[in-house]
């Protein structure tokens, strides 16, 4: 299997376009995880071709963190690790933090749970508006200046928000929700990071499970499961998004003898400087990673995409419920 490849400023290596997503992981939002199970699937990513990983403090509170650094014993100069600062838990509720003493200590208890001495690729996760972007982007820039972080990302940030940071550092990526059913950025995102050289990690590629094919119409989610709060999960959305990704398996497996899944991470990956984040816990839901690779939609297959989404999904939402709460 050949890989795809891209590079990021400021990281020797080239990155895989699909990079494994760790959320989940650290089990809360998602309604728990195995960490034994969790650290095989990391294993199993790196033995896959897949040497890109991003993670951030907030999942599970500093575990999926933690796992990753376990899972990489021996081997964390094959791996490629993103993770993020910015939001902070201490009063049990997510709010965002991204003040220069706030960065400064995130990136210290990071290195420390990764076990490592570097960040590769190091993210603000969410804007904050009470802070200047002057300040954040200065504190960033001093941890590259310092060999602690290899590049700089943001997450959640619009146009305007990173023509400011990038007035005091060198922006390389740019985190934002990225799905065929997600598609926002399409009008602004992703103009702006083809014209200023940005690197688009797409998160949510499979649109939290949706687009991997093997949800149905009596799926539950456990505990604290973020989907429960998902729009696209309730009804009657739920049952147009599902008719949706069945018609696009259908077309899939006819016109390319591809999967769903496939399909849906292709899709990522043809729309420009992208990478796929693939969000998994268990080894077995990394099966067919090449089917991603090695071959392309044509402008007639993402008009037929687009008239099978039209066609089923009536009343089409957004994720702009995962957004944290201010300080
Ligand atoms: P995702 O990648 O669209 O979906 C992940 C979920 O899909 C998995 O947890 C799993 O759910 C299910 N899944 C994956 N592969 C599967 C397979 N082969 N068969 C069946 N189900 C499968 O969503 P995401 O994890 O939210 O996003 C990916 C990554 O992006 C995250 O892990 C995180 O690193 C990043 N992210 C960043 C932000 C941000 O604000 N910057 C926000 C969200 C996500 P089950 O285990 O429940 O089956």
């Amino acid at each position: 299997m050949s890989i795809e490849t891209i590079k990021i400023p400021g990281i020797d290596k080239a990155v895989s376009r699909i990079a494994l997503g760790t959320w989940s992981m650290g089990g809360s939002m998602w309604g728990g995880a195995d960490n034994e199970v969790s650290i095989k699937t990391i294993r199993h990513a790196l033995d896959s071709g897949i040497n890109f990983i991003d993670s951030a403090p907030v999942y599970g509170l500093g575990l999926s963190e933690e796992l990753i650094g376990r899972a990489l014993h021996g081997v964390r100069h094959n791996a490629v690790i993103a993770t993020k600062a910015g939001l902070q838990w201490d009063d049990g509720t997510v709010r965002r933090n991204a003040t220069a003493q706030r960065i400064r200590k995130e990136v210290e208890d990071s290195l420390v749970r990764l076990e490592t001495d570097y960040i590769d690729l190091y993210q603000i996760h969410w804007p904050d508006p009470l802070v200047a972007q002057e300040e954040t982007a200065c504190e960033l820039e001093k941890l590259r200046r310092e060999g602690k972080i290899l590049a700089v990302g943001v997450s959640n940030y619009s146009p305007a928000q990173m023509d400011d940071f990038r007035q005091y550092t060198h922006l390389d990526t740019v985190q934002p929700p990225y799905n065929l059913f997600e598609r926002a950025i399409d009008s602004d995102i992703l103009p702006y990071a083809k014209q200023n050289a940005l690197v688009v990690l797409a998160y949510g590629s499979l649109c939290r499970g949706l687009l991997t094919g093997s949800m149905h119409a009596a799926t539950r989610f456990n505990g604290d499961d973020v989907r429960k709060l998902d729009p696209k999960f309730k009804a009657p959305r739920f049952e147009q998004y599902l008719a949706a990704v069945a018609a696009l398996d259908v077309y899939a497996r006819e016109c390319h003898g591809k999967s769903v899944l496939a399909l849906a991470l292709r899709w990522v990956l043809d729309q420009g400087p992208t990478i796929a984040l693939w969000g998994a816990r268990r080894p077995d839901q990394l099966k067919g990673i090449e089917d991603a690779f090695g071959w392309q939609l044509s402008a007639d297959d993402l008009q037929h995409i687009d008239r099978i989404l039209a066609s089923t999904i009536k009343d089409p939402v957004g994720p702009e419920f995962m957004a944290p709460a201010q300080r």
